[in-house]
Parts: C-alpha cells; sequence; structure tokens
C-alpha cells in the first residue's frame, strides 16, 4: 500500500515541494510545528530507519546535503535548525515512509518534551 508520501512524490496528492530531484523530495509539513517545517524524504519508500541498507547510503547522505541547502534559502542556517527522523511506536512516527523533519525559524526549546524517561 502506497504510503500519503509516495502520493505526494507521483504528484497524487498536492503539496507545497520545495526540492525535487532523482533522489530526494522535500515539501512543506501539513500540519508544521515551527516557522519552518519542512519534510525531506528519499523518492524510494523506505519505511522506517530500521529498513536502511548499505545501498541507500548515498540517498541518506544526499538528504543531508538537501537539508542544508533548504536551511540556506529559508534563512535558518545560521541561527539554526533541528533535523528529526522518528522510527516506528516510540519514535512517534506517524508516516511509514522515512522522512526528516527540518524545523527552526525561532528558538525550538527543550529536544524532548518530557525531558526524562522511565
Ligand atoms: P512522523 O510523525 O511520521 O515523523 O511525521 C509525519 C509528518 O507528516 C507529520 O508532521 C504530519 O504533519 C505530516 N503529514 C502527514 N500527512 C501529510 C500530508 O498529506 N501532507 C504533508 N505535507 N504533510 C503531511
Amino acid at each position: 500500500m502506497a504510503t500519503i508520501f509516495e502520493k505526494i512524490i507521483a504528484g497524487e496528492i498536492p503539496a507545497t515541494i520545495v526540492h525535487k530531484d532523482d533522489r530526494v523530495t522535500a515539501f512543506r509539513d501539513i500540519s508544521p510545528q515551527a516557522a519552518v517545517h519542512v519534510l525531506i524524504i528519499p523518492n524510494k519508500p523506505i519505511p522506517t530507519v530500521n529498513d536502511v541498507s548499505e545501498a541507500d547510503e548515498a540517498t541518506l547522505g544526499h538528504m543531508f546535503i538537501v537539508a542544508r541547502d533548504i536551511a540556506k534559502k529559508e534563512g535558518i542556517a545560521e541561527n539554526g535548525f533541528r533535523l528529526i527522523i522518528n522510527c516506528n511506536k516510540h519514535g512517534g512516527q506517524v508516516v511509514y515512509h522515512l522522512h526528516m523533519h527540518l524545523l527552526g525559524g525561532a528558538p525550538l526549546g527543550p529536544m524532548l518534551a518530557g525531558g526524562k524517561h522511565g
């Protein structure tokens, strides 16, 4: 079953695309959690970080290059930003097509809401 992100890559569902090349697509999150909230995804549907393989190394590395360039274009590179990849239930992953959240535009606060585990 294709995820919603595969449909966005295929152009079947609208999204505000900010970058697209042969390996990676990036678009604005539909429910932004920060002034800048862009999702950077491999065009290949890798469900989670648990599913990455050595063959994906170049694509995964390219996601960081794309993140760097988008951060610069959005004007948040110098002040800084956060990259998040959630994995499975405990990570809070909702869409099972690996994606990197690029968040910034203002101080983002503590890394985790709770700050403690237990
Ligand atoms: P996750 O919790 O899986 O790491 O993050 C999934 C993200 O995808 C969420 O931030 C959510 O707002 C975003 N999202 C879910 N459906 C859509 C959609 O149809 N379009 C866009 N642009 N973002 C979506």
